[in-house]
């Protein structure tokens, strides 16, 4: 499989190297030349696989030509052994026709295992292969960056530096990154914002002879093969609910709409799904545009879902080049006027092309510590506040006859205190995490300081390469 960018000025790639380079040279993403497409009887056959199994075929097309279908079984099976549940994500029904898929029973407790876990397992298979080493750095206001350590910690190839603002994690959220002590792991706590976090990260891949010298990679959201690894869970769902005979829909809490894009591609390839509903918190630039034609950047304000508190929707640009038919110059063309002017406004056949399929709405805080406990008091379900929020989304566009369900993207512990607040309920965490609290922790806090930072990267390469 070769894979293009979105703006259409970029080398074609295969996976393996689409894995390693994350953004395409151009400023596009990544997306494959062709989409594979199975048929009613393709789709039949994978009932009853277990989830390793699946996800392996799920994914063996869009890896042809790099990865063989066994090496990636193999990766699959090991990428999800660590899962603490039987069916790694099990459907539960919260409501008549609406369920829950959780997402959240991998080792961060975080929808962002099920890519990551496998991530890390590809980047040491491609790397060996090559023979060489990388240095994955990445901004994290929670989630990403302790889904991201736990992926790579230990593994030989790899180093992980992880920049997250210093106070403005939840406590789960940093001693999950920083009790790890593997030697390839560096956690730096930033004076600064997120927002800071971020343009460090990206002012060291702007430093060329840096990031040559140090082999710079990344593992965020835009990277493909984080979205093909979400797709097997759509699939999953959807076939226990009677796919392909029966049309199923989907709800998902989104952020920078890499969850829901991986249920477009499942979609893509035939599975019937019928609607698509995303849920934002206040940060509604997606459920805007869906709902008015505007995608208008606005300030981030911090809500309860902290892991879907962004300002632009990264991977709405692969959706938003295949509305346009695939047309790269005037992807291209929307992109730069909308980093220039914070502004996009499609033309009305492509807004509608999206309506047809994605509906949106957002809740504020109060609504979702409501839905918070409506769940908890009607259903017995506890919802973590970004779970909760597609849950609404469900419930909200919900039709009769079609099973909607409903992600569940993080596990309620992850989010004590909101839990509390709403339900008088503080969730537990699981056993392999009840000792997190004693745990030592090891990172330095550091100043928003390009020059520091990539002191910090170079000496921590360097030293981890002696030790190893
Ligand atoms: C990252 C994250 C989201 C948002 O997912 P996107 O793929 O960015 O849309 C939602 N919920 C949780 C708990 C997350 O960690």
């Amino acid at each position: 499989m070769r894979y293009i960018s979105t703006r259409g000025n970029a080398p074609v790639r295969d996976f393996s190297s689409v894995l390693l380079a994350g953004l395409a040279e151009d400023g596009g993403l990544y997306l494959p030349e062709s989409w594979p497409e199975l048929s009613v009887a393709q789709w039949r056959d994978l009932r009853g696989l277990p989830y390793p199994e699946l996800a392996a075929r799920i994914i063996a097309p869009f890896a042809e030509g790099s990865i063989t279908h066994d090496v990636l079984l193999k990766l699959c099976r090991d990428a999800y052994s660590r899962f603490d549940h039987p069916a790694i994500v099990p459907l539960t029904q919260v409501e008549d026709g609406l369920f829950v898929q959780e997402l959240f029973h991998g080792p961060t407790l975080a929808f962002k295992d099920m890519a990551m876990q496998l991530l890390g397992r590809l980047f040491d298979h491609v790397l060996n292969e090559r023979d060489e080493k990388v240095t994955i750095v990445g901004a994290t206001s929670g989630d990403t960056g302790s889904a991201a350590i736990e992926a790579c910690r230990g593994r030989e190839r790899l180093n992980v530096v992880i920049l997250h603002p210093e106070g403005r994690t939840s406590e789960v959220q940093r001693r999950q990154m920083t009790t790890v002590l593997e030697p390839n792991v560096t956690n730096l706590a930033v004076q600064g914002t997120f927002d800071d976090c971020q343009d460090l990260v990206k002012a060291m891949f702007a430093d060329g002879p840096f990031r040559t010298d140090m082999h710079l990679s990344a593992v965020n959201s835009i990277n493909w093969a984080r979205i093909a690894a979400q797709v097997p869970y759509y699939v999953y769902a959807a076939l226990a609910l009677g796919a392909p005979d029966r049309e199923v829909s989907f709800a998902v809490p989104t952020g920078n709409f890499g969850n829901v894009l991986a249920a477009w591609v499942a979609r893509r390839m035939g599975l019937p799904i019928r609607a698509l509903c995303v849920g934002s918190n206040r940060n509604d630039i997606l459920s805007r545009f869906l709902n008015e034609n505007d995608m208008s950047i606005h300030g981030v304000v911090p809500s309860l879902s902290p892991s879907m508190d962004i300002q632009v929707s990264s991977n709405f640009e692969r959706l938003l080049f295949e509305l346009l038919d695939r047309n790269a110059a005037e992807c291209a063309r929307i992109m730069t006027e909308f980093r220039k002017t914070g502004v996009m406004k499609v033309a009305t056949p492509v807004w509608d092309r999206a309506n047809a399929l994605f509906h949106g709405i957002s809740l504020d805080d109060a609504a979702t510590e409501a839905e918070i406990r409506t769940l908890n008091t009607r259903s017995h379900y506890l919802a973590d506040p970004h779970t909760a929020i597609g849950i609404a989304a469900g419930r909200a566009f919900r039709e009769p006859g079609i099973p909607m369900v409903a992600m569940a993207t993080a596990h309620p512990a992850k989010f004590p205190d909101a839990m509390a607040q709403a339900t008088g309920i503080r969730p537990a965490l699981p056993a392999s995490l009840a000792d997190l609290y004693d745990r030592p922790e090891r990172y330095s806090v550091v100043p928003a300081d390009l020059n520091v930072i990539e002191d910090r990267v170079r000496t921590a390469v360097l030293s981890n390469s002696k030790a190893g």
